[in-house]
């Protein structure tokens, strides 16, 4: 008989795991707390990894990306400084690795389409889970006709994100996990470009504490992102969400980038308005319980690995499960083993990264942009060669 697993979460790591564990011979039963499957999102970088687990699940041909065409004349990344001045600017795109861009929607809708043959509760989510001798007893509970019953799975995927309802019941309260870094985000699509630039360009207004990004894209509007240091995060979940970031960003809204991007926000079909945190975790699985994804480990948007990192681990858990097809526990260390080194490295150069999002003072700003300013030139000067060396080789096999 084939085993059965409960993937709570239709989000990538669920999708991911789900399609993995599909590979592996399990028949996977997913569970979402949302009435519907969600579309759009923010942007995402798709980092290497990241593409090579979209080709290990078979999604990479699915997966549409839009990196803007610098031959184009747009795809331009700009910095903007306090005197309103535009200047060119390393962005997100440019990071080593050459980054996919993609909106967060892209990969989901990518993953959905291997998994429209798995069962899919919507509006369902777990209450209880306890585990027997022979399989985890799970209470489930159904939001649209308020009924609860039992089900039992061979295993319990919890791909249910940063605030996981699998993590709390059976690891432990949200405090027990969720790092504090005291700092605000609020991504969300523009329905345009901000006036005066090319559709396709990205902005970034970095100040103190402060700052606004704008990530261009090739075939859609940009997206957003606000992102804010604070002394108290609990604090910004109180009142009304726009004052609070109209207050936040008071001084900077003289700026047009800023000003438009504020504006956009009532038009926004959806967005995220969340503190940041990380989840760290000593052991990402319990018995028949394991973690993956956000749930398990969110390195947060700082680090720009969470999507890259979610497919990855949905996959690699698809391939322990296919190589210890009768050990369980053996599948659960294998899997664990071979990623932990690489969630560990990401999870902390995240607070140097947050420095190039949003500065912690005005000393940090200054160093930030000299640093990008560094990195630019170095760039350019690799860029001119390679384009020399390019030119030499292609007059050379014309010599020849
Ligand atoms: C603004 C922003 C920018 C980002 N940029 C990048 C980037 O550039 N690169 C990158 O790699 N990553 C990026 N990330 C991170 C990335 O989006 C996440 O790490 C990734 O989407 C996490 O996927 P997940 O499936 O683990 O969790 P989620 O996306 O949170 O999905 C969890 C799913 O579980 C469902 N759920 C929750 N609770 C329950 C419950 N009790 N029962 C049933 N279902 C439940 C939710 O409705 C949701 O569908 C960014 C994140 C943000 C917020």
């Amino acid at each position: 008989m084939q085993k059965r697993a409960l993937v709570v979460g239709l989000g990538i790591a669920g999708m991911s795991a789900t399609i993995g564990l599909r590979r592996a011979g399990w028949t996977p039963v997913i569970v979402e707390r949302a009435p519907e499957r969600r579309t759009g999102g923010y942007f995402v970088g798709l980092f290497p990894e990241g593409r090579q687990a979209a080709i290990d699940l078979g999604i990479a041909e699915h997966l549409h990306t839009r990196n803007p065409k610098r031959a184009d004349g747009g795809g331009n990344a700009w910095s903007v400084n306090r005197r309103g001045r535009r200047r060119p600017a390393l962005g997100f795109l440019d990071q080593p690795g050459e980054p996919a861009a993609v909106l967060r929607g892209d990969i989901e809708a990518a993953l959905w389409q291997s998994t429209t043959d798995v069962e899919v509760r919507f509006g369902t989510t777990p209450v209880e889970i306890t585990e027997g001798a022979d399989g985890a007893r799970v209470l489930l509970e159904d939001a649209g006709t308020a009924k609860r019953y039992r089900e039992d799975f061979d295993l319990v995927v919890g791909a249910d994100g940063m605030r996981s309802s699998v993590r709390r019941i059976v690891f432990g309260p949200h405090e027990d996990h969720l790092t504090t870094w005291n700092a605000m985000i609020c991504a969300f699509q523009l329905k345009e470009q901000v006036p005066t630039y090319e559709a396709s360009d990205s902005i970034i207004v970095a100040r103190a504490k402060r700052a606004v990004w704008v990530f261009g894209l090739a075939d859609h509007a940009p997206t957003a992102l606000l992102t804010y240091r604070t002394k108290d995060f609990r604090e910004q979940f109180s009142g009304s969400r726009d004052e609070r970031l109209r207050a936040v960003y008071s001084g900077m809204d003289d700026d047009p980038v800023v000003r438009h991007v504020l504006d956009s926000l009532d038009e926004a079909p959806d967005h995220v308005f969340d503190s940041v945190h990380q989840v760290r975790m000593p052991r990402w699985s319990r018995g028949r319980v394991v973690l993956v994804g956000d749930a398990a480990w969110c390195m947060n948007l700082y680090s720009g690995m969470g999507a890259t990192s979610s497919l990855r681990g949905g996959a690699a858990l698809g391939v322990a499960l296919r190589e210890h097809p009768d050990d369980l526990a053996a599948a659960l260390d294998a899997w664990e083993t071979g990623l932990r080194p690489y969630i560990t490295k990401h999870q902390r150069t995240a607070r140097l990264k947050q420095q190039m999002f949003v500065p912690s003072s005005r000393r940090a700003a200054v160093l930030r942009s000299v640093l990008i300013g560094l990195a630019r030139r170095i760039r350019g000067r690799r860029t001119a060669t390679e384009t020399g060396g390019q030119q030499v080789s292609a007059l050379s096999g014309a010599s020849r």
